[in-house]
């Protein structure tokens, strides 16, 4: 791994009070400016509850200007080759691998993950941006002979100014599921993220600098709602991109749609797993457990919801065991498995939710409410916790919890699994475990979440592919997804070209007025 090792050394690796607190920045012409408004979102350590920055919402007028600056870049950004926007590429690819460590840490300390769940935050978005690379492939077009002397050619084109609006959960991979492909293919991108942790991001538009990408070609504005509706409503940008939860998301879907813009959103998730009596026990345990309450549960494809056919509900104290023996510490602690949740307000959701578990008569197996580490008793931890007998008109079923919580079905066959899981609206990914490959084949053609785990319990795919959410976890019906071939159309308009190269004397002499026949 010495290649990938981070040269960058001056960062916090811990989660001691900072004594001298500045203002985040926004980014404009490569350059970061203090914003001159009066209203700040205080962003606090989620291990300790300490401040570490405020973000400012932004001006109307700063917006603007950043919107400018980003509208003249593209003028001339547009117009440079492919293999010179690659070659920026390269180098920001290397950047963010010698800034690896210092990017995580900014992601432990602000949104509160630990630093190695951290580190893999940055890989999962860099390994979009290594895709990126290969820009001048994917940009090609097609070229056919359509009749004699003709050809129809196709082009990518880029389409102008574009925004990325950013969830929390993932401060560093969802701004890079943008950047490298919004500007390898000739836009301009502007990131908005999420107020509670934009420190990721703004490392990420400084290495963009030192890469070689032209002042206005990458941008960050700051701010919460008023700052969303001014990407929606601002004519210049012609793309938003948005990852968060479906409040937020069917909203700016709608509204910038009807505003003419080009959307892609993906939203939040419920994601089962159907345990099926014949699969690897050891393995189901562990992949479980991880993919249940690692980064405290707040990814989009966390497995939440256990669908245990026939006898393997009786594995669930199993379960309880190995969860029980994660170490939920600050971040930044040796050994820490899983870290706080993102804010004080989250964890009385998720305790709040737990609670009605109780209260509507599901059992509560095991317990992570009133949990602190002793380092940290100021900070927003639960522990592991995993709630067994749900039902599916249950609260703690039917809402995304979005943080450290599993919660457990029984049914007896892989039909009722298939049928509860497709029954669920949200569909971002469902997982199967078992050893036979004909019920994994059943399982795969029959559920309807768009990323199938065949004992994988997180089967989010790598960027040669795309991020296929389904149903309610992607607005729009799944047309626009994130990243590989599809994120590159996303990013393009299609042009055309029909080109008629007659020999002078093959010209007929008389005009014909009819739709050509095909001969
Ligand atoms: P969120 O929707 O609260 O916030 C996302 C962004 O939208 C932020 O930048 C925020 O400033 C803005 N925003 C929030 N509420 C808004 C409103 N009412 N009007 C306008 N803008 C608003 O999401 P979050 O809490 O930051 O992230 C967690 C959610 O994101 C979960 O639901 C999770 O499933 C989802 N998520 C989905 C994916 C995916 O690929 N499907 C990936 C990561 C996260």
């Amino acid at each position: 791994m010495d290649a990938l090792a981070s040269t960058a050394t001056s960062f916090p690796t811990t989660h001691e009070p900072i004594e001298e607190i500045r203002n985040t920045p926004y980014f404009i012409d490569n350059k970061f400016v203090q914003s001159s408004t009066d209203k700040y979102y205080d962003l606090a350590d989620p291990a300790t509850n300490n401040l570490v920055t405020r973000v400012p919402q932004m001006t109307e007028a700063e917006m603007k200007a950043v919107v400018e600056s980003s509208q003249k870049a593209f003028l001339a950004w547009k117009d440079t080759t492919v293999l010179f926007r690659q070659q920026i590429l390269f180098r920001y690819v290397q950047l963010i691998k010698d800034n690896w460590d210092r990017l995580a840490a900014s992601i432990t300390l602000e949104q509160g993950k630990t630093f190695a769940d951290a580190k893999g935050d940055v890989l999962r978005g860099l390994q979009v941006a290594e895709a990126a690379v290969g820009g001048p492939e994917l940009l090609k077009g097609e070229v056919l002979e359509v009749a004699k002397d003709m050809e129809t050619r196709s082009y990518r084109e880029p389409l102008g100014v574009t925004a990325s609006i950013c969830p929390f959960n993932f401060p560093a991979m969802i701004p890079l599921w943008s950047i490298p492909i919004a500007t390898v293919t000739g836009n301009t991108i502007i990131i908005k993220p999420s107020e509670r942790d934009p420190g990721a991001a703004m490392i990420l538009v400084e290495l963009a600098e030192k890469a070689g990408f032209p002042p206005g070609v990458v941008s960050v504005i700051h701010g919460a709602h008023d700052t969303v509706n001014f990407i929606l409503d601002e004519p210049s940008i012609k793309a938003v991109s948005f990852v968060g939860g479906n409040k937020a998301g069917e909203y700016i879907y709608s509204r910038a749609s009807a505003n003419g813009k080009r959307v892609q959103a993906n939203l939040g998730a419920k994601n089962h797993a159907a345990v099926l009596p014949d699969c690897n026990k050891n393995q189901f345990l562990n992949a479980v457990t991880g993919a249940a309450f690692g980064a405290a549960g707040q990814r989009c494809m966390a497995l939440s919801t256990l669908v245990m056919v026939g006898e393997t509900k009786e594995w669930l104290p199993e379960l309880a065991e190995r969860a029980k023996a994660l170490k939920v510490d600050g971040g930044f602690e040796d050994g820490a498995d899983l870290g706080p949740v993102i804010s004080p307000q989250s964890k009385e959701r998720i305790e709040s939710l737990i609670a009605s578990a109780e209260k509507e008569g599901a059992k509560i197996l095991l317990d992570g409410r009133g949990f602190s580490p002793s380092k940290y008793p100021n900070g927003n931890f639960i522990a592991p916790t995993i709630i067994t007998d749900v039902t599916t008109d249950m609260t703690c079923y039917k809402q995304e919890i979005f943080g450290p919580v599993l919660v457990c079905l029984n049914v007896e066959t892989l039909d009722e699994a298939i049928e509860l899981i497709n029954k669920n609206e949200y569909g971002n990914g469902a997982a199967i475990f078992t050893r036979s490959g004909a019920t994994a084949e059943t399982f795969r053609r029959k559920v309807e979440p768009g990323q199938i785990g065949i004992n994988v319990p997180i089967p989010v795919p790598l960027p040669m592919f795309s991020f296929t959410g389904n149903k309610k976890s992607i607005a729009g019906g799944g047309a626009n997804t994130f990243y590989g071939r599809p994120g590159i159309n996303f990013y393009t308009q299609q042009k055309t070209v029909t080109a008629l190269w007659q020999s002078a004397d093959a010209v007929a002499n008389k005009a014909s007025v009819n739709m050509p026949t095909l001969q």
